[in-house]
């Protein structure tokens, strides 16, 4: 299998960029592409601002900056991503949406490159049937924010080759991440036991147990976490908590996956956390 020396990142979102600048800090190239050229520039712009920010509390040096930042390009759409080795999709977490997409890497993509998804629900043998290549396409989620967390859970679809399995969980520990494996289920390891308990917190807040900043301090300081619920699903993004609660509920069948009413409602308000300024808690730019 051809070395993953650079790649693609489909989707600037706050996951695509995060990967976009692990992976150029790592020491790979990226190019980064969205809807548009216009989108992708402001999610490179959004890096630049982190890295700048990492430079004022010295935590890296000013060369570096330039450095990371002279190995990511904004490019306009995915055939500028025909070459790359590896093609890792962060689109917004839409079935049909992601479906579409592959489709579209497949046929623009060279025959060897590996198509991976960051999905956090859907299932990666779907978004493999999608292409004409099952057997390099593959799950690879990592966490918010990407820098700072460890964790890459990678999923092989019923397809996927073990050539492609090995060649993308070296190139996360490449990346300074710590992979681990799930199956093929929905909601993989953490979201499967994260997001059921953040759709809990907001059934408590419909029901009246308590405030939202209580609920958010009973379990910082009842159970260590270090974010309560509402804030880290401020934090994920209402919009993703609830398309996965919805894959969760629809794959598993039961009705204790039923996404919350308010959790609903909030997402049609455009209320969507912190990316739009406004969640549970209001937040400034
Ligand atoms: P986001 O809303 O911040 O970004 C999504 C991006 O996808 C947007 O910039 C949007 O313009 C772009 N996009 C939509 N359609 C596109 C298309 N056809 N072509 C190219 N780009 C397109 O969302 P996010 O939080 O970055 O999530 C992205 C993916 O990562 C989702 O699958 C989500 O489930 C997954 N994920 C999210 C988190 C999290 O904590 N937010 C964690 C792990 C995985």
């Amino acid at each position: 299998m051809k070395q993953i020396t650079y790649i693609g990142v489909v989707g600037a979102g706050q996951m695509g960029c995060g990967i976009a600048q692990t992976a150029a800090s790592a020491g790979f190239n990226v190019l980064i592409t969205d809807r548009d050229l216009n989108t992708a520039r402001s999610g490179v712009e959004m890096i630049e601002k982190r890295l700048s920010n990492q430079v004022t509390r010295e935590k890296i040096s000013e060369k570096q900056r330039q450095e990371v930042t002279s190995r990511i390009e904004a490019v306009g759409n995915i055939h500028a991503l025909a070459d790359c080795p590896l093609v890792i999709e962060a689109a917004t977490e839409n079935q049909s949406l992601k479906l579409e997409l592959f489709r579209q890497l497949d046929q623009t993509c060279q025959p060897a490159t590996i198509l991976a998804s960051n999905t956090s629900s859907i299932s990666i043998t779907s978004i493999a049937a999608a292409t004409e290549r099952p057997e390099k396409v593959i799950g690879m989620h990592f966490f918010n924010p990407v820098p700072a967390m460890a964790l890459v859970e990678v999923i092989k679809g019923l397809a996927t080759s073990s050539a492609t399995f090995e060649a993308v969980h070296e190139f996360a520990e490449q990346m300074g991440k710590t992979p681990v494996v799930s199956h093929d289920k929905a909601g993989f390891i953490v979201n499967r036991l994260l997001i059921p308990m953040l759709n809990e917190a907001c059934f408590a807040l419909e029901e009246g147990v308590a405030s939202i900043e209580d609920i958010d301090s009973a379990m910082q300081l009842g159970c260590g976490h270090p974010m309560g619920p509402l804030t880290l699903a401020d934090f994920i993004g209402l919009d993703t908590c609830l398309a996965i609660m919805e894959v969760l509920h629809t794959e598993l069948g039961e009705d204790k996956y039923r996404p919350s009413p308010l959790l609903r409602q909030y997402v049609t308000a455009g209320w969507l956390g912190r990316k739009a300024g406004r969640g549970f808690y209001r937040y400034n730019s």
